[in-house]
């Protein structure tokens, strides 16, 4: 598994901090003559289980004949034609600056993919860089501390699905299909958004999760159509499946095996702890979350937990109740769940619960058509026109509140990202804005533009 990240931006962002962070004492020293500008440097970076090159364009700020701007410019390009992922870099502290816009423009017209950081993201100095970063209109920003160390869990779990999709075009060349984009995106073209930054042939990331015992081998097993992982009650069965790979009509999608991890483990008394760690983990990589419970025992506390973790984490969230086939008093026990859902979960309002046999396969169709349209909904876009005609229509209806006698006024809305969605607001006092308001604006966006059961992000910023 290997490929070029390229880290790019202007002097002083920190690319250097984070590619020695990254190389650590593994840097090939490939020309040092003196005299030589070295201007391009590479190493072998490691990050978790990750091992790829990293290109970082230093020297910038040494004086030379060519104009700075120019010399950017030519070097970033030729970094960014090398790399098969960019991480632009922003400081967070200094916000979006014009210089910055330069980079950005290169990277929308050459970068394959584009992972935007916003550096120095330490404490809180950084929140409104970081805030800005989303104008730049490449994806959700990553807010990063390369002196610290902050976010490199988080920039792994984004290379790791990207690592594995060009491992995997390279072993298949398969042909591509691109998934991320709906007919919504494609027609919003150029429009901001943080799809560009996942835009490639990569499967659907799923995880099923739940406790043990709940079933979740016996549903991938299902699910993949043979008996590729062991199953079995007792603890303690070694298995080495972490992540299979399938493809439902076309649609390629790879599934997190957390039992397959649990298993692993030796310990009995260790495996509830575990299987949680387990699931945190696999929350991560995925992009949607099975909630997986069993009919006998639903909704435990480690099942909140984890489904409350995930639309934190903002991942879609399918619930499904398993083993449905031994319950005797089915009307009524799915009334009961669909009550007990939205009293102890309210958070994942409008998650679709699906009632299934991992072991039968009953209702697996179902299941399947819930994961990709609650995928669909999280990638969801809704064009600006429309949203701030909806905004005039609310604080129309429910004006927000007017703290001191002063109105909030409300005066622009935008969606910053998808995946999940993300709105920006742009308000007169935004500290003022309290959360019953904004919880009556994210439960319009869900009702008034069909996003049910995805998280849903608000923020709120300042315009005078
Ligand atoms: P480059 O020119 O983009 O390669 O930037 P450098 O890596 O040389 O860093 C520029 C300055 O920013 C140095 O003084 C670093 O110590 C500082 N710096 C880098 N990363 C961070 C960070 O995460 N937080 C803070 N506060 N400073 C940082
Ligand atoms: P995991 O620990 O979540 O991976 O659970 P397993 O897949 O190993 O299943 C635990 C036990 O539940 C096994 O004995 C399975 O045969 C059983 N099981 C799984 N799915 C179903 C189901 O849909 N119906 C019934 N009756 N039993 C099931």
């Amino acid at each position: 598994m290997s490929f070029t990240l390229a880290i790019v931006g202007r002097p002083n962002v920190g690319k250097s901090t984070l590619f020695n962070r990254l190389v650590g004492r593994r840097l090939a020293l490939v020309d040092d003559q003196p005299g030589v500008t070295r201007d391009i440097r590479e190493g072998e970076a490691r990050l978790v289980d990750l091992r790829f090159t990293v290109i970082d364009t230093a020297g910038l700020e040494e004086a030379t004949d060519e104009s700075l701007q120019g010399r950017m410019r030519r070097l970033t390009e030729r970094a960014v034609d090398m790399a098969d992922v960019c991480l632009f870099m922003i400081d967070a502290r200094a916000g979006v600056l014009p210089a910055d816009q330069v980079f950005a423009e290169i990277l929308r017209k050459r970068a394959k993919h584009v992972i935007v950081a916003a550096n120095k993201s330490e404490g809180a100095a950084g929140q409104a860089g970081y805030l800005e970063a989303f104008s730049l209109g490449l994806g959700e920003p990553l807010p990063l501390s390369a002196e610290h160390g902050e976010g490199m869990p988080e920039l792994y779990s984004i290379l790791r699905p990207l690592a594995e999709g060009f491992e995997e075009r390279a072993a298949e060349e398969a042909p591509e299909v691109d998934i991320d984009l709906t007919e919504e995106e494609a027609e919003a073209g150029d429009e901001a958004g943080a799809s560009r930054t996942f835009t490639l042939t990569k499967p659907l990331q799923i995880a099923v999760v739940g406790r043990p015992n709940a079933g979740k081998s016996t549903l991938i097993n299902k699910l993949l159509g043979e008996d590729r992982l062991l199953t079995g009650p007792e603890a303690g069965i070694t298995r080495d499946a972490i992540s299979v790979t399938m493809d439902w009509a076309g649609v390629p999608v790879r599934v997190f095996d957390t039992a397959g991890m649990r298993k692993k483990a030796k310990v009995q008394e260790k495996l509830e702890k575990l299987s949680v760690a387990d699931g945190l983990r696999a929350v991560k990589f995925a992009e949607v979350v099975v909630v997986l419970l069993d009919v006998s025992i639903p909704f435990e506390q480690q099942d909140l937990r984890i489904a409350d973790l995930a639309e934190r984490e903002g991942r879609a969230v399918v619930i499904a109740v398993n083993k449905w086939d031994v319950e005797d008093d089915k009307s009524n026990k799915a009334r009961e769940l669909r009550e007990e859902f939205a009293r102890l979960l309210p958070q994942l309002r409008g998650a679709p619960l699906v009632t299934v046999s991992a072991k039968t396969g009953k209702n697996l169709d179902k299941l399947q058509e819930a994961i990709l349209q609650a995928h669909q909904v999280w990638n969801r876009r809704v064009p600006t026109s429309r949203l701030n005609s909806w905004l005039s229509a609310m604080t129309e209806a429910h004006p927000p509140p007017a703290p001191g006698g002063r109105r909030i006024k409300l005066r622009y809305m935008t969606q910053a990202k998808t995946r999940p969605p993300g709105f920006v607001v742009m308000c007169s006092h935004p500290d003022e804005l309290n959360a019953s308001y904004k919880r009556y604006l994210i439960n319009g966006l869900r009702e008034d533009f069909d996003m049910p059961g995805t998280p849903i992000r608000l923020f709120v910023r300042s315009q005078s």
